[in-house]
């Protein structure tokens, strides 16, 4: 199965079985993403328990690239401490947002360079990045996360 394959394979696996889908009832941290250029709204609640993630959940309307995304976001930083997952965030952007080579990129991000293959689609990359934005927001203890003035990637 080649890379573009797989990446089909997992948005459609992640969008029929969303894993962690929901809302933690009593939430240590929280923050909404939008994404005005798609329509994309999810939200992100998080249970933190002395510097790691115990428990994370989201929430909200988005389109099917998003949603994958963060069902997978979910289940990648969920038991890890705070700056290991924010290490991923910046991993993961760089690899979506720079283009960076997924062979290249840090091996941490492990299944998610299926995800390098929003490069071919431009207009999809904030919906890749918007959870991970969400998750930067939250854990910075911001209750909002936009794609809007995110520069768009050079091609
Ligand atoms: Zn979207």
């Amino acid at each position: 199965m080649d890379s573009r394959q797989l990446y089909q394979e997992m948005i459609l696996d992640h969008n029929k079985r969303p894993r962690n889908f929901g809302r933690l009832p009593q939430p240590s941290h929280h923050a909404e993403g939008v994404n005005p250029l798609c329509g994309d709204h999810i939200e992100l609640t998080l249970d933190v328990h002395e510097g790691v993630i115990r428990e994370i959940a989201f929430e909200g309307e988005s389109c099917a690239i998003c949603k994958a995304s963060a069902s997978m976001m979910t289940g990648q930083v969920r038991g890890k401490r705070l700056e290991d997952a924010r290490a991923l965030v910046q991993a993961f952007r760089d690899m979506a947002v720079g283009g960076l080579h997924p062979a290249s990129g840090p091996h941490e991000l492990g299944r998610l360079t299926v995800f390098s293959g929003v490069r071919d689609l431009p207009s999809r990359v904030k919906c890749a990045v918007l959870p991970w934005h969400t998750l930067q927001a939250a854990v910075s203890g911001e209750a909002l996360a936009t794609t809007e003035g995110v520069q768009d990637p050079q091609f």
